[in-house]
């Protein structure tokens, strides 16, 4: 699996890659501070990626410590032209949502 973006409280870091594809959409996590990264945590799914959730707990308090968004090596090549897909579908469904 390839690590493609963590987000932990003390902000997120993205692959290279990742953050030039989301750029091309206006997403561009360094310029835009209010990006929020969880909100396109759907997307990466679609396009294949898996999320692995880093938390621990006392007793029946817990804390989530880091989402680490993963890759598998053979989906790599093609998981940036899918989310390029499912962004662009995105867009066009965005008059339609509540
Ligand atoms: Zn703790």
């Amino acid at each position: 699996m390839t690590l493609i973006l963590k987000i932990t409280d003390e902000g997120s870091q993205y692959s290279d890659q990742l953050h030039d594809l989301l750029g091309e959409f206006g997403l561009d996590p360094a310029v835009d501070d209010e990006l929020d990264d969880l909100s396109l945590l759907p997307a990466y799914v679609l396009a294949g990626a898996s999320i692995r959730t880093e938390a621990h707990s006392h007793g029946t308090h817990m804390h989530v410590i880091a989402i680490n968004v993963e890759i598998a090596e053979e989906l790599e090549a093609a998981f940036y032209d899918a989310l390029g897909q499912v962004l662009e579908a995105g867009d066009e469904d965005d008059e339609d949502d509540d």
